[in-house]
């Protein structure tokens, strides 16, 4: 993945809504080339990561569907079908590959009680935790902001104060 190369495919702007502010790359999948990946605003990147959508401002997936690029064309796939618009999204064509991507279900990760966790949640540490190579421990009790999904199987990724980014097991973290 080259970000230069990117942002000049983009033009700088939203691929999705063609917005100039704060943009920055979002996976949808991983590849080694650029064709997985797209660059977006914080308005739709929040939207999609917190899968809240306002359909109004998905009326920019009538021209993103037809994308050459993979990233973007599966993206608008996926967000037709969170919209409930099927109609929109079978008029598109995506190669068996490019479906699979797109139908793939997103692991859910849940919480010691079996909440479901989503990026952006707040959750309480629940057992002090060592931080592996840190020497340090992150307190029972400590509330971390704004967790976010990652690769590692049962964990989030998130930042605690003092300490820094952490991966946290799941099952060790109560939803607040
Ligand atoms: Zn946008």
């Amino acid at each position: 993945m080259n970000e230069k190369e990117i942002f000049n495919r983009a033009n700088n702007k939203c691929e999705l809504c063609e917005s100039e502010k704060n943009i920055s790359i979002y996976e949808v999948y991983k590849s080694d080339d650029n064709n997985g990946y797209t660059l977006l605003c914080e308005n739709c990147k929040n939207q999609i990561e917190s899968q809240n959508y306002d359909e109004n401002h998905f009326n920019c997936l009538n021209n993103t569907m037809w994308s050459e690029v993979p990233g973007i064309k599966i993206l608008s796939y996926k967000i037709w079908q969170a919209l409930g618009r099927s109609d929109m999204a079978d008029m598109m064509y995506l190669t068996d590959e490019e479906m699979a991507i797109a139908n793939k279900k997103e692991e859910v990760i849940k919480d010691t009680s079996g909440n479901i966790l989503k990026t952006g949640d707040s959750v309480s540490v629940i057992k002090d935790l060592e931080v592996k190579g840190a020497g340090r421990t992150i307190k029972r009790g400590t509330v971390v902001k704004n967790i976010r999904m990652c690769d590692v199987e049962g964990h989030v990724s998130c930042k605690v104060s003092g300490i820094g980014q952490v991966y946290l097991k799941t099952e060790f973290l109560k939803k607040i």
